[in-house]
């Protein structure tokens, strides 16, 4: 019987691709003003590559969106020739003004009404690789667990996400199903650990061969509660 749903973030609740470009625009200008150093000195090119030169030298920033985006700021400012305690400051100020802009989100129709109606019949909780909170959104009533792959230090497909969402809310895998778009970080990662899984494919894309497929498919977030009541769900 399932007891407790695990949803993806980005691109399950909302569509994220034109959120952070617009808010690494916003950052951009930001830095135009607020570090002059950075846009004259740093062409498109050189700041493009920043992201790689920072994951060279420290490889596991992957696994933490935060961290990265921030160590990316401080490294293209020092490279600018801001000094470092200015680079530092201008890093930490700069991705609070990505973050407030990455937060400018659209639900997809119907995902607030599901958590509601969800919620009512059982324990709701996230598991994202991104750094969009629900708590800045309004959304964590419907939630008894939070779980980011920034706070856990590694990020989906790997199980300790997944875990740490199952041991908060005291359920057995066997009891849990994932909801998500991604076909290895969302569908794979949630079988790896022994919960079942619901693919949201909203782009109608076809399902990757080397992966075996989710327990289930749904193109629209209204289908969720009519696949679950199909499937043995409470509602
Ligand atoms: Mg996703």
């Amino acid at each position: 019987m399932i007891q407790l749903l695990t949803f993806d973030l980005d691109n399950t609740l909302w569509e994220t691709e034109s959120v952070v470009q617009a808010a690494e625009k916003i950052l951009l200008n930001w830095l135009d003003q607020q570090a002059p150093l950075f846009t004259r000195n740093l062409d498109s090119d050189a700041r493009r590559a920043l992201r790689q030169q920072v994951l060279a030298m420290d490889p596991e920033l992957r696994h933490r969106v935060t961290d990265l985006r921030i160590a990316v700021l401080r490294h293209g400012l020092l490279q600018a020739g801001h000094p470092e305690a200015e680079a530092e400051a201008l890093a930490l100020q700069g991705f609070a003004v990505f973050l407030d802009a990455r937060h400018a989100v659209e639900l997809f129709p119907h995902a607030e009404s599901l958590l509601a109606e969800l919620s009512k019949h059982y324990a709701l909780a996230t598991i994202s690789n991104g750094n969009a909170d629900v708590r800045r959104l309004g959304l964590d009533k419907y939630f008894q667990a939070i779980v980011s792959a920034d706070e856990v230090g590694i990020s989906k497909p790997a199980p300790e996400p997944f875990m740490a969402a199952l041991e908060r809310v005291g359920v057995e895998p066997g009891n849990a199903l994932h909801i998500g778009d991604h076909p290895s970080d969302d569908v794979h990662g949630a079988r790896s650990v022994g919960m079942a899984s619901l693919w949201f494919n909203r782009l109608n894309a076809p399902w990757p061969e080397e992966l075996s497929p989710a327990d289930g498919e749904v193109k629209c977030l209204s289908e969720i509660q009519p696949w679950l009541k199909a499937n043995g769900g409470k509602s």
